[in-house]
């Protein structure tokens, strides 16, 4: 039986699970049996992009599955070449055609790309095709305070949800106390490291995780969840998927949200990119 993920509501009034799926390599025929299977396990937030190359088997696993559209909730992102506005415009049509869709949920900025200078005109775009019934709530990636500030000053629309880099190694707690006072939600990309770190091996989340007769997985998710951020932990295994959503049985204590938190490390990013300096196409 499908498991049921809480929901929470964004700024614009959007409901999202707290828990989606990242879908990074998910592609082809095999991608969309996962992405299917996590469906039939109750995920119904959909992480793709652009630049995944993969929101045509996103498309095709959702109309593989027997839940019906208007109970899930797909993400795309605008790649950093696309961003002057009639660029964004096209892509965000073409976002949509290549998933066969008539909109998505969510639809994200991917990098500020601040030397480019552009990403206000993207911004417009999104905003735009909101109002065209495009997309029903837009928001960023990776963007820094300041680069949010810049948006709602030129454009006085504030995105619904920042896409950022956290897991216990990079906890991002500024940047998290700057989404809380300005109403803008925290997801989580690679919410386990991607197995790029050791953070799935490490003592003190073991200990923890056997206190709590759960995994480190389940561990690391769940005090995404206690922070107050959407996680969207990509697997491609049906056990591992269920194993990721399977955390609203057991919490932690402060003591332990603080032991986890106190992992982050200055350098803890998993690719040293940082939104100041990175760019991404
Ligand atoms: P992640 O979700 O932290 O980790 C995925 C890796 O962990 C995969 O190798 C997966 O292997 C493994 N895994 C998953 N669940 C596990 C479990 N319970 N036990 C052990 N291993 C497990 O990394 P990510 O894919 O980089 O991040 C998640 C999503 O965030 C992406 O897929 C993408 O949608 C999004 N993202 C966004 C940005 C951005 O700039 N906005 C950047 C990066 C990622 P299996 O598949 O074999 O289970």
């Amino acid at each position: 039986m499908a498991k049921i993920v809480p929901e929470i509501t964004l700024n614009d009034g959007l409901t999202l699970p707290v828990i989606g799926l990242g879908t990074y390599t998910l592609k082809g025929n095999e991608g969309a049996n996962s992405i299917q299977s996590a469906i039939d396990s109750g995920y119904r937030l959909i992480d793709s992009a652009y630049n995944y190359e993969n929101e045509g088997t996103v498309g095709a696993a959702l109309r593989r599955s027997s839940v019906p559209r208007d109970q899930l909730k797909i993400t795309s992102k605008l790649p950093g070449r696309y961003q002057e506005y009639d660029k964004a415009v096209a892509t965000i049509q073409e976002s949509l055609y290549r998933a066969n869709l008539d909109y998505y949920d969510l639809y994200l900025i991917h990098w500020p790309n601040p030397k480019q200078g552009h990403y206000v005109e993207a911004w417009q775009a999104l905003i735009d095709a909101k109002k065209w019934g495009l997309i029903r709530s837009i928001g960023v990636c990776n963007f820094l305070p300041e680069h949010i500030d810049t948006l709602v000053k030129e454009t006085g629309v504030k995105p619904s949800v920042n896409q950022i880099e956290l897991h216990p190694y990079f906890n991002q707690a500024d940047q998290r106390k700057y989404h809380e006072a300005n109403d803008i939600k925290t997801q989580s990309w690679s919410p386990l490291g991607r197995q790029m770190n050791d953070v799935l091996q490490n003592d003190n989340l073991q200990r923890i995780a056997e206190e709590h007769n759960k995994t480190i997985s389940q561990v690391i998710l769940r005090w995404h969840y206690q922070l107050g951020a959407v996680s969207i932990p990509k697997s491609s295994s049906r056990v591992r998927q269920l194993e990721n959503i399977s955390i609203f049985d057991f919490s932690l204590d402060e003591t332990e949200m603080g032991l986890i938190s106190g992992l982050t490390r200055p350098n803890g990013r998993l690719k040293n990119q940082d939104p100041a300096i990175y760019e991404e196409f």
